[in-house]
């Protein structure tokens, strides 16, 4: 069966191309009157409706829409439980997270939610949170662990996001063992002893029982140094796991440097890089992830997103979903967040929800619409992509399809 979808403005987001294969024109690829036909999952043809091949199947109107790539959201925490909302207050009384954690809140607080959780309890949890990011339009989730700290929660924690990766009715999930993301509270003296656990057991289980795609390190001052992520990503890379890392969202420590002596798939954060550093990134081609949520709660300076263009960096914008710094599922808030406060274009902003963040998770099938693609798209109530950066995070997705399948709308 085939379904030809007809849309008043299809955007392929095929990127950096002046005329897309489709024809669609600029690097989002607009066709206006277009249409894409759908065949057993993939895309068989996308161009103006006129062109469309004849008996090419069922014509679905789409009418005034906009019709997009699935949303692919390149960072989120969103394997979380429980709930962080009384250190939200404290932030918003002035606390800083120093004081925070001196309360038992922040990462260590959802350590703990977690270790009182099944499997089962995380996975419902999970399940319950891929579906409303769905109905924001979202049809590839990159979903980290991170607050098990221990092997032992972090591989329940990676169980319940492979239990959602199995589901086709949800987003398709790309799992990353955030391997080092803060100490357990009994070995904040034994740094030393803790990171050699999760390189030389952590990490080949991880590997070895294919719970993971890419390892992730918080690479900070109060986190983790550049020598301890090195030594993760050699442990990582080793078995054939891919590196994505957290990197200046407080401090410059030298992280932006290492992801590009690591050939890294990906550095977030980026408020605080320094022009050498851009420059690496750029020049390795690693994926830039802005994430404009965590330094909208957090009341930081944006990054130099000024730098970052300079020097040619290929921009991703996610939503770093968590339940601390960015409490929100909304991929759409941190697009309209990253117009707003970062000052991204309507194109950087979109194709950093699509194309380049498939890419940066190693899913050249997703976040474009061209022959071949996984038929993952986006029907929007809304007249033009610049109308998808306005109206602050609101669910406007009026049909989502993964691989041709109705994941929420109708
Ligand atoms: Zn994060």
């Amino acid at each position: 069966v085939s379904t030809l979808y007809r849309s008043a403005r299809v955007l392929t987001c095929e990127g950096a191309v002046a005329t897309s294969a489709s024809g669609g024109e600029g690097p989002l690829g607009v066709i206006r009157d277009g249409a894409v036909l759908v065949r057993e999952g993939r895309i068989a043809w996308v161009g103006p409706f006129a062109q469309a091949p004849a008996g090419a199947g069922s014509t679905r109107d789409l009418g005034q829409s906009l019709l997009t790539p699935g949303l692919v959201d390149a960072h989120t925490h969103a394997a979380w439980v429980g709930s962080r909302h009384e250190e939200y207050v404290m932030k918003m009384r002035g606390a800083d997270y120093r004081e925070i954690a001196a309360k038992g809140g922040g990462i260590v607080s959802s350590h703990r939610a977690l270790l009182a959780s099944t499997v089962g309890e995380i996975h419902a949890t999970l399940r319950a949170r891929l579906r409303r990011m769905a109905s924001l339009g979202v049809v590839t989730c990159e979903v980290k662990s991170g607050y098990g700290l221990t092997f032992e929660l972090e591989e329940r924690q990676l169980l319940a996001i492979a239990e959602a990766a199995k589901d086709p009715s949800l987003p398709c999930v790309v799992p990353t063992f955030l391997a080092l993301h803060a100490l357990p509270p009994d070995m904040k003296e034994r740094r030393d002893e803790y990171v050699a656990s999760v390189c030389e057991h952590a990490v080949p289980a991880v590997a070895e029982k294919k719970l993971a795609r890419f390892v992730d390190a918080y690479v900070d001052q109060n986190a983790f140094t550049t020598d301890e992520a090195r030594r993760l990503a050699a442990a990582a890379q080793a078995r054939g796991l891919r590196i994505r890392l957290h990197v200046g969202q407080f401090a410059d420590v030298g992280g932006a440097e290492l992801g590009a002596e690591l050939s890294a798939a990906s550095c977030d954060h980026l408020e605080n890089v320094s022009e050498t550093g851009a420059r690496a990134l750029a020049d390795k081609g690693v994926f830039c992830t802005l994430l404009p949520t965590a330094s909208f709660t957090l009341k930081q300076a944006p990054p130099d997103v000024a730098l970052l263009r300079r020097v040619g960096a290929k921009l991703v914008v996610a939503s770093d979903a968590n339940p601390g710094t960015a409490p929100s599922e909304s991929l759409p808030l941190a697009l309209a967040l990253a117009v707003r406060l970062y000052g991204l274009s309507t194109e950087e902003a979109l194709l950093g929800a699509t194309r380049h963040a498939a890419l940066s998770l190693s899913e050249p099938d997703r976040g474009a619409l061209f022959v071949g693609a996984h038929a993952d798209l986006v029907a929007w109530d809304l007249p033009h992509e610049d109308a998808l950066m306005q109206p602050w995070g609101v669910p406007l997705a009026r049909l989502v399809l993964r691989e041709g399948r109705v994941l929420a709308g109708a």
